[in-house]
Formats: structure tokens, sequence, C-alpha cells
């Protein structure tokens, strides 16, 4: 099974793609992980991004998708994968589909966690407190917000379009957003 999940920040994505990567056996790849991966090993991509994540900026669309691909492709060779917090963009989207097909690794479903500002809001000033991540500043958290609704949420719409969209209410408990992402994939992978 491949899985994209899509959401705000603060809405949950690392925690539910921890979950289901247990529940479906399959590899979860955060593309914020990745790249703090890369900050953190003062990489080459590590020291061109730093700025931007601690801005709340997005990456630019070519240095994400090629930080992805060795890890999506051997995902997908070993069973799938849980992708979280990519396409962002809808540039990204349209290189997704071009590697899904080169690779064979595109999406059978995208996971939207819906969650409004003010809960986000809270959730992620909470964050900030014990874990301090560079971009969970007032500034950072009301940049990455705007970015969500400005430039993430026509990703959305264009996997809604496609009929591969399952929208789930991310105020939910944790256990129960578990419960309503997976039972409509039982259904998917019984059909
Ligand atoms: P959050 O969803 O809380 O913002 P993430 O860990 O998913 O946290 O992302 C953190 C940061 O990593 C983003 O603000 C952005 O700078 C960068 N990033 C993550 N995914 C992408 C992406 N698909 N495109 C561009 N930048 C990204």
């Amino acid at each position: 099974m491949r899985l994209l999940l899509i959401g705000p920040p603060g809405s949950g994505k690392g925690t539910q793609g921890e979950r289901l990567a247990d529940a479906l056996d399959v590899e979860h790849i955060a593309a914020g992980d990745v790249l703090r991966g890369h900050v953190s090993g003062e990489t080459k991509l590590g020291l061109e991004v730093a700025g931007l994540l601690r801005d709340g900026e997005l990456v630019p669309d070519e240095l994400i998708t090629e930080a992805l691909t060795p890890a999506l492709s051997a995902a997908a060779e070993q069973g799938g994968y849980i992708l979280d917090g990519f396409p962002r963009t809808l540039a990204q989207a349209e290189r997704l589909d071009r590697l899904g097909q080169r690779l064979d690794v595109a999406p059978h479903r995208v996971i939207h966690l819906d969650v409004d500002d003010g809960e986000l809001q809270r959730r992620l000033l909470a964050r900030a407190e014990t874990q301090g991540r560079s971009d969970d500043t007032p500034d950072g958290i009301a940049r990455r917000l705007e970015l969500f609704h400005t430039t993430t949420s026509p990703v959305l719409e264009l996997y809604r379009e496609r009929g591969l969209l399952i929208t789930v209410d991310g105020a939910r408990t944790a256990d129960e957003i578990t419960q309503l992402i997976l039972a409509p994939l039982s259904d998917a992978l019984a059909h």
C-alpha cells in the first residue's frame, strides 16, 4: 500500500504516519524529517535549506523531490510507503506523477488530516515548549499555516478530483483517527 499523508502543520502527520506504517507494515517517510536529517548532518542540501526550514518557507520543489526519490523507490520496492508532507505544491504533485510512472511508485490513496487553525496554533505552541523545533515560533507557525492554505490546498483538490482523497477529522483522538483512516483502506484492499 502506498499512501500520501497531507495536512497542515500540527495536524498529526508524524503520529499517524508512524501508526499507519506499523499497521500496514510499510516504511514511513516524513519529508520534514528527511530535510532535518540533512540539516543536522550538515550535508550540502542541509546547508542550503537550513534557513528556509527555520523561517517556515518551502524548500524548492526540485530539491525536495530529489531528496525523497531514493527512499521512495526503495520503500515501494519493499511493499509500499506512508509519505508524510509531500507533495506540498502542484509542481511537486506533477513531479510525483512523473516519478510514479517511471518508478511505479504512484500513491493508491491520499489521506487529508483536517484540523482548524485555532487548534493547530494551540498544538504547535505547546509543541514549541517541549521539542524546540526552530520553526515552531509564532512567525514560523503563521507562515507555515498560510502556505498550507495558499499553496498546498490546491494539491488536495487535485487528488479529490482524481477520486483518491480520504478526508479525516484530525481533531479526534489519535486512536480514532487511525481507525478512520484504516477502515476505508481495508475496503480498498478487499476489492
Ligand atoms: P510541519 O508540517 O509541522 O510544517 P514538516 O516536518 O512536515 O512540519 O515540515 C517542516 C519544514 O520542512 C517545512 O516548513 C518546509 O520548510 C520543509 N518541507 C517539508 N516538506 C516539504 C515539501 N514537500 N516541500 C518543500 N518544503 C518542505
